[in-house]
């Protein structure tokens, strides 16, 4: 099959990736369309957010889905709010709902839109169903418009008010507009059939009576079009040819689609694809709220959450939430994502960008003993080995060092390969160093200081009789070391399935205690003094980290972005669960 040719000037650097991946089952449809011409060669897309909250990982699934194909099949795509709730949405939400997108590489040019610019014509074309017979004013209230809609086994009955002449419901419907109904009063309802197994097409909402201010139409409305009224409209009125939503709205086609045909109006195609679910992850905007409001996280974009704002400050970058996206492809059946997998994409990405700094954060104190006092030597350090290009940088190396806990014990285990009293290591761009002393606290005999000493001949790591060492450590000089906060993750929550409540639990009752461990008092080496927010690095041996918008000149705060795969602790757990 040859692929139709591509608008390459128009495709950033973000869409050629998002072409990275497996093809998939809309691709397919897409370029089957543009081979029959259907829409005359056009593709046009939409990202359609409701702005009641921030958008999350699954959002940029949606995203990547529809400004990708756009972009790679010469197209373009909008950015709609669909705003038909005005008593949920909040500016706050809207901006950075822009934010999110352009963070994440897309860019709707002059394609800004909202569901309530298409108010009036909403009302107009309301007007023509009634006219045509297909919509009636109903004054059944909210309980007994539920109560005569039917269940799945049932049949609905007809509302008593469905045999409203056309000038009577033009009449009832002009008055709910001119807002004479108190809230809830009335509604307009199309007139399809209230026998139909789908429940969405017996007799669904157009339009209920609301008297709230809207963000963007202040109040002109009393009355607000009901979200199925008002989606497939705002795409025929865009000219969007597929209109591509989550698999929940299956069932809500044969509306839109009745919608369309009733109206005689130009009809994109639905297709539907899977949500995103993630393990360990909560993605309903409802549960990130409560977590939000009920404290347990520290905001929207705190770094333990899922939404856009909290992974980038947590030090995701979009490149790599963009493979992620094209690995994970779509399908026609929602299942659940491994957060490994996404984690995985992370590290694939800072591994290949991300420059390499020494820090330590549980310190502990050498001293090397057979060291000069007063030298200070610039150790060369390479910035990245996976990148010649971007060079190396000079890190100073002196008498008192900090090395981390976890890189001494007293009694090492077997498989245990780091500093151990009378054994040799090497020190990261340094000298080899041997334990030959360890000082205790005198109360709580607690190792404090090491002492060392180091052999000269091995100055940047090797030494020149070929002996060998069996670890490499890191560490930062003390006396030139900076004082930082650093914040490590886990999942937040411990649970693979928080949304499963079949114990009748609250998801809240999942969340993991240990999501987050503040360390104060890490020794940094100094060229990070001066980090700004964003600025992201991998702590040698300890993963990757990203500067937080809470740093202070001089004063960093980082937040762990992920962790390196760290063998001894696998080695441990594996010993572990052996022994037990
Ligand atoms: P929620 O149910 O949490 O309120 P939503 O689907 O109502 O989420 P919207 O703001 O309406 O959120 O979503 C905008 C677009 O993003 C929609 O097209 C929706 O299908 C898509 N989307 C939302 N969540 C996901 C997800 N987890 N995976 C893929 N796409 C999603
Ligand atoms: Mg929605």
């Amino acid at each position: 099959m040859t692929e139709p040719t591509t608008n390459e000037s128009s495709a950033d650097a973000a869409t050629a990736e998002s072409k990275a991946g497996p093809s998939h089952f809309i691709r397919e449809i897409i370029i089957d369309d543009l081979k029959t011409g259907k829409y005359g060669g056009r593709v046009q897309t939409r990202f359609p957010p409701e702005p009641n909250g921030y958008l999350h990982i699954g959002h940029a699934k949606s995203i990547c889905l529809n400004f990708g194909l756009a972009a790679e099949f010469g197209g373009k795509c909008n950015l709609r709010f669909d705003d038909t709730n005005p008593s949920k949405e909040e500016t706050e939400y809207v901006e950075s709902i822009k934010e999110n997108v352009r963070w994440l590489g897309f860019d709707w040019e002059d394609r800004l839109y909202h569901a309530s610019d298409y108010f009036d014509q909403l009302y107009e074309w309301a007007i023509q169903l009634i006219k045509a017979g297909k919509a009636y004013v109903c004054d059944l209230t909210a309980d007994e418009v539920r109560e005569y809609r039917g269940t799945l086994t049932e049949p609905g009955r007809e509302s008593p008010y469905r045999i409203r002449t056309v000038e009577e419901n033009l009449d009832l419907f002009q008055r709910m507009r001119a807002g004479e109904f108190p809230n809830g009063a009335r509604t307009l309802r199309a007139k399809v059939d209230m026998t139909s197994p789908n429940l969405n097409m017996r007799d669904p909402v157009m339009y209920r009576i609301l008297h709230a201010p809207h963000h963007q139409t202040g109040d002109k409305w009393p009355i607000y079009p009901m979200y199925d009224w008002a989606h497939g409209q705002s795409d025929s009125i865009e000219g969007v040819t597929h209109s591509i939503c989550t698999l929940e709205f299956e069932d809500h086609r044969p509306l839109y689609d009745w919608y369309l045909d009733q109206l005689g109006i130009h009809h994109p195609q639905q297709i539907e694809f899977d949500r995103l679910n993630l393990t360990h992850t909560v993605l309903s905007k409802r549960k990130l709220l409560t977590l939000v409001q009920q404290g347990y996280v520290r905001g929207w974009d705190d770094p333990r959450m899922p939404t856009l704002a909290g992974i980038r400050r947590r030090g995701y970058t979009p490149e790599a939430i963009r493979a992620f996206c094209g690995r994970i492809g779509v399908s026609k059946t929602n299942g659940v994502i491994e957060l490994s997998l996404l984690e995985h994409a992370v590290r694939e990405d800072l591994n290949k960008r991300a420059p390499r700094a020494m820090a330590v954060l549980r310190p502990l104190r050498v001293v090397i003993e057979n060291y000069p006092e007063d030298l200070v030597e610039e150790m060369d350090a390479v910035n990245n080995p996976e990148d010649a290009a971007m060079g190396s940088r000079k890190v100073p190396f002196s008498r008192v060092l900090f090395i981390e806990q976890d890189d001494f014990r007293e009694n090492p285990p077997k498989q245990y390969y780091r500093l151990a009293p009378g054994r040799e290591v090497r020190l990261r761009y340094g000298y080899f160093i041997k334990c030959t002393g360890v000082v205790k606290d005198d109360q709580t005999g607690e190792v404090v200081e090491l002492r060392c000493s180091h052999d000269p001949a091995t100055r940047g790591g090797n030494a020149p009789d070929g002996r060998k060492v069996k670890s490499t450590i890191h560490w930062v000089s003390a006396a030139h070391a900076v004082d930082a906060e650093v914040r490590l993750y886990e999942q937040l929550f411990a649970r693979e399935n928080p949304n499963d409540d079949s114990e009748g639990l609250d998801f809240t009752a999942y969340l993991n205690p240990n999501s987050l461990e503040a360390l104060t008092g890490c020794k940094l080496e100094p060229s990070l003094r001066d980090v700004r927010p964003g600025d992201g690095y991998q702590f040698e041996r300890l993963g990757y980290f990203c500067a937080d918008p809470d740093s202070a000149p001089g004063r960093p705060v980082f937040n762990r972005t992920v962790a390196l795969r760290d063998t001894w602790a696998k080695i441990e757990k594996a010993q572990k669960q052996n022994a037990g």
